[in-house]
């Protein structure tokens, strides 16, 4: 009975469904109007929306147990041990960096707007240097590692991405005068859209959103981010809104000659866990051993992915570029040919 109570417990958990059941159990609906309530309700809905996703491909014969492997385990380790470290550091930053803000928000509209526009910036320089620093794409590349896309991805990182990635946003919106509670109502929306994006094809086909598309980020951005066609490498780091990527000049939309395929670029045992987990580490360790020089080991540490002490790089920027340049020119050839004619 201990082991069923224990499964009951668990699930409750998972699904973020115990606030709602005590307000169910209490009879008082009125606390669904409140913004515990509201929380209540919404914090479920996207553990129950990957299970709506489960069901769907289990009955339309799509559901392939392998493409929820990585992203389970995954969970597992993150819910032990990542997500307890991960408070820790954002409690951490709060308090020490607080006093040094020049300035504190409010909680209105503006302040809000402005709060979230901070985040998405710290969300960029964390996002951003997770693919461009080797040592953070060892932390950031299991996310990355599965070769489809569903809702389970979004629980698919190594455990010590979110600590990572929390003492950056938190520090970057704290230093810039947001204050504890916008942040943690900001971290909650950015929690569940980041979720969402994450919605597999079976569910939403179309994950371009109509209009929507051309003022926040949508699924159809975030597929691009997991593709590792020459096109999408290293594009899209926003969350909910792209601006920073529009300034710094990643931002790409899905084009539909192109279509996405998930996955990163080393070769890998497929659907390993272990592979997606550690493999980027291996490889590092492997380059950094047999790099000469006390300076190019170090340098492996901290340059690119695909950078090479030879000269010989394969970096997601240099991959990208030439397939820009080379369809460049082919759609400049014909009418070459034409005016040659
Ligand atoms: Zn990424
Ligand atoms: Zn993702």
């Amino acid at each position: 009975m201990n082991f069923l109570k224990a499964v009951y417990e668990w699930l409750v958990g998972f699904f973020g469904v115990d606030q709602l059941i005590k307000i169910v159990q209490s009879g008082n609906y009125n606390a669904l109007l409140t913004k515990d309530g509201i929380l209540a309700v919404v914090q479920p809905l996207f553990p129950v929306v990957l299970f709506l996703e489960i069901v769907k491909a289990l009955l339309f014969k799509k559901f392939k147990a392998i493409d929820y492997k990585i992203p389970f385990f995954s969970y597992v380790l993150n819910a032990f041990i990542g997500r307890f470290i991960a408070i820790a550091v954002v409690v951490f930053c709060i308090g020490v960096f607080e006093k040094y803000a020049p300035f504190k928000t409010s909680f209105t509209w503006y302040w809000f707007i402005y709060g979230y526009v901070v985040w998405e910036f710290g969300h960029f320089i964390y996002h951003y240097l997770g693919h461009k620093v080797r040592l953070f794409w060892c932390l950031h590349s299991t996310h990355h590692a599965p070769q489809a896309m569903n809702l389970s991805i979004s629980y698919a990182h190594f455990f010590l991405e979110a600590p990572y990635a929390d003492f950056i946003r938190t520090t970057v919106c704290i230093l810039l005068g947001v204050n504890p509670p916008m942040l943690f109502l900001i971290m909650f929306i950015d929690g569940v859209w980041g979720g969402f994006i994450h919605i597999g094809e079976h569910m939403l086909k179309n994950g371009r959103l109509g209009f929507l598309g051309r003022l926040i980020l949508t699924p159809s951005h975030h597929r691009v981010h997991h593709a590792r066609n020459p096109l999408y490498m290293d594009t899209n780091f926003c969350n909910l809104l792209n601006i920073w990527d529009r300034v710094f000049k990643t931002y790409q939309p899905e084009e539909a000659s192109e279509p996405v395929v998930y996955g990163i670029t080393r070769t890998m045992q497929p659907n390993s866990f272990l592979d997606a987990y550690f493999g980027e580490f291996g490889a590092l360790f492997k380059d950094v051993y047999r790099a000469p020089g006390f300076k190019n080991k170090f340098l492996y540490f901290f340059m690119p992915p695909g950078w090479s002490h030879t000269g010989a790089h394969k970096t997601a920027t240099k991959i990208r570029t030439e397939f820009l340049n080379q369809s460049f020119v082919a759609k400049q050839e014909p009418s070459a040919t034409v005016a040659e004619i």
